[in-house]
């Protein structure tokens, strides 16, 4: 039986005869269902014309994006640890060659997602590598393809070994999650964001929203949360969740301004200058 993907988010769901009657991801105000109405496709019937395509960030960091674009855009980072290599969000897509190269690279020993617009086709990905895949547990009900490699964990943060750290910080999502990379950027840490924290157009902001493509902010305590829950950790560059969205270095000093920008500007006067 196929499992049918969404092809506006890129969520795959549960093997069915028919596709199902909506997708729960686009029906939420977090995304939007295409004017042209709902359709469904499945990685086999994607294979004639997708391909990925990996990019070198920095010493053990590749990302992975699937061109054509689909879904959102969404790009996976394959961080190469000693204990073993974690794929950081996840794509649709998934090729013979794709798992190739990831083996060539040292495979994946766990998958670590940031929100629900990076579930995509995790099962896949998690069967092909023999792989857990952990979710935080405030999302669950986004989960549109349960499986038993599914491991979801609660809490602020959780270790996943050789200085890689989930944190949660909300914001997007309850669960919203980032992932901190403590020997990124030769050792001075880098920080895996999705979305989560918004790499954005220029390189010395990112942002927060509760909904992108339907321009929804978040409130200035949320955004407040996510500062708190980032301080104790440091970090130059700020990889995003999406090809060619990164911040290359001052990570740390980024973040406080945009914090402090984002703040005024939906507490102050309508305009983003601080006071
Ligand atoms: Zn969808
Ligand atoms: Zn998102």
């Amino acid at each position: 039986m196929p499992a049918f993907i969404c092809p506006t988010c890129g969520t795959q769901y549960a093997t069915s005869d028919k596709p199902p009657a909506a997708c729960t991801i686009c029906s939420d105000e977090r995304q939007y269902v295409a004017a042209t109405g709902q359709t469904w496709t499945t990685i086999e019937a994607m294979g004639p014309r997708y391909d990925n395509c990996f990019h070198h960030y920095e010493p053990d960091l590749f990302g992975i994006r699937t061109v054509p674009h689909f879904g959102i855009g969404q790009r996976a980072l394959l961080v190469r640890a000693p204990g073993g290599n974690i794929l950081w969000d996840c794509i649709a897509y998934l090729d013979r060659a794709t798992i190739e190269i990831v083996r060539a690279l040292g495979g994946v020993s766990a998958i670590a997602i940031s929100h629900p617009h990076f579930y995509t086709t995790m099962v896949e990905w998690s069967r092909a590598f023999d792989a857990p895949v952990h979710l935080h547990a405030a999302d669950k009900q986004w989960i549109m393809r349960p499986d038993p490699a599914i491991k979801l964990w609660d809490g602020d943060t959780l270790s996943l070994g050789d200085g890689l750290t989930l944190i949660r910080c909300g914001g997007h999502f309850p669960g919203g999650t980032v992932l901190h990379w403590a020997a990124g950027a030769g050792g001075r840490g880098a920080l895996l964001s999705g979305d989560i924290v918004q790499c954005v157009m220029v390189r010395d902001y990112v942002s927060f929203m509760r909904s992108y493509p339907n321009l929804l902010p978040l409130s200035a305590p949320a955004v407040e949360r996510i500062g708190r829950m980032l301080e104790p950790y440091p970090f130059d560059p700020i990889y995003g969740g999406f090809y060619d969205r990164s911040v290359p270095k001052d990570g740390k000093a980024v973040l406080k301004r945009s914090i402090e920008r984002y703040v005024a500007a939906v507490r102050g006067d309508g305009s983003a200058e601080l006071k």
